[in-house]
C-alpha cells in the first residue's frame, strides 16, 4: 500500500492520515476488542505509531496494562488501539475512509470467537496471540 490511508470517525471530529506501510492485518476476537468496539470482532491495520497522524479530541481508556483504546468523546467511535510497548497502533477498519483496504492476515484470540463467527479456512487462526 504507498498512497495514504485516511479514515475518521462518525461524526467527523477525529481523523486521521497513516503514512507509512501495514505492520500487518488481523482480526481479533479477544473480549476485549469484542466490548471496546461493540461487535463481535475487531478488524485493525497495524502501524507504527510515528506514521499515523490523529487530528480531533481523542480520548483514550486503557483497557489493559498495555492497551489504550482511542475514541471519538462525540460520537463514541473506536478509532484505534495502541500499545505503547511495542509503539504500534491498530486503526479500526470501519473507521477507514476505504474499509476495503483491510484484507485479514490472520484470526488471534479465536479462543473467545463468538459461535456464529465462521472462518475463513485459507487464513490462518491462532487460539491467543499470533506467533512471534
Ligand atoms: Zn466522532
Ligand atoms: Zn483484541
Amino acid at each position: 500500500m504507498s498512497s495514504d490511508t485516511t479514515g475518521r470517525c462518525l461524526c467527523g471530529a477525529v481523523s486521521y492520515v497513516a503514512k507509512g506501510p501495514v505492520v500487518n492485518s488481523r482480526v481479533c476476537h479477544c473480549h476485549l476488542c469484542q466490548r471496546a468496539i461493540g461487535a463481535a470482532f475487531n478488524a485493525r491495520l497495524l502501524f507504527r505509531r510515528g506514521d499515523v497522524e490523529i487530528t480531533g479530541p481523542v480520548a483514550e481508556h486503557p483497557s489493559s496494562d498495555a492497551i489504550l483504546r482511542g475514541f471519538c468523546p462525540r460520537c463514541g467511535t473506536t478509532i484505534y488501539s495502541y500499545r505503547a510497548a511495542a509503539n504500534v497502533i491498530g486503526l479500526t477498519s470501519g473507521s477507514l475512509d476505504d474499509p476495503s483496504l483491510f484484507v485479514p492476515e490472520a484470526h488471534i484470540f479465536v479462543e473467545s470467537r463468538q459461535p456464529w463467527v465462521v472462518l475463513d479456512p485459507s487464513v490462518p487462526a491462532y487460539p491467543g496471540a499470533a506467533p512471534a
